[in-house]
């Protein structure tokens, strides 16, 4: 059972007075980060994974903690980052992608394809074929995220022109993460 600190009290607050009680709004920790109380408690704000990163994605948020961003590129689960820390805020008990960074992609109403404007970009940069194209009356094609499939890379999220693509927590959490995270 982890012990509440000073700190998860006020993130849980924080969460919510947002409304966000799934933790949609927590700022995007890199792979591997341990639950936010935790992390904010071990992290050092060193930049150790930062500078690890070679594809560039973590960069210093609010109060120099880490955080990710998926501007020009997503990530592929190096490891780089989880290696740099020696403090034990990223941390792997389990290595698999899918356990160590719980996002998936969702498609957002401003998507061009769903608009009728033809675009497949997300889709072509996905290397998990998570994203397909269901066509509908009058040409239009909706992209669905196979959430089973979707690793939360974030090279969808990169390399879409109207930024139409978001991560979010599914809902098939564990209530452990749930408590967690
Ligand atoms: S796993 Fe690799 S690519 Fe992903 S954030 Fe860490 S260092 Fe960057
Ligand atoms: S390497 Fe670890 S302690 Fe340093 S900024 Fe990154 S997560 Fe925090
Ligand atoms: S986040 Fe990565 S795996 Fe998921 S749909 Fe986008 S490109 Fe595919």
């Amino acid at each position: 059972m982890m012990r509440a600190t000073p700190n998860s009290v006020d993130i849980h607050r924080r969460q919510l007075l947002r409304g966000d009680l799934r933790g949609n709004r927590l700022p995007m920790r890199p792979p591997w980060a341990r639950p936010e109380p935790e992390f904010n408690r071990l992290c050092t704000r060193c930049d150790d994974c930062i500078r690890a990163c070679e594809p560039g994605i973590l960069f210093r948020g609010d109060g120099g903690f880490p955080e990710v961003r998926f501007q020009e590129s997503g990530c592929d689960f190096c490891g780089d980052c989880l290696t740099a820390c020696r403090t034990g805020a990223l941390e792997a008990p389990v290595p698999a992608p899918s356990v160590a960074w719980p996002w998936r992609a969702r498609i957002q109403p401003s998507c061009l394809s769903l608009r009728g404007i033809v675009c497949r970009s997300c889709g072509d940069a996905c290397d998990t074929d998570a994203i397909h194209f269901r066509l509908q009356p009058g040409g239009r094609a909706e992209p669905e995220v196979d959430t089973e499939n979707c690793n939360g890379c974030g090279e969808c999220l990169a390399v879409c022109p109207e930024d139409a693509v978001s991560l979010e927590r599914p809902q098939s959490l564990s209530p452990r993460d749930e408590e967690n995270r």
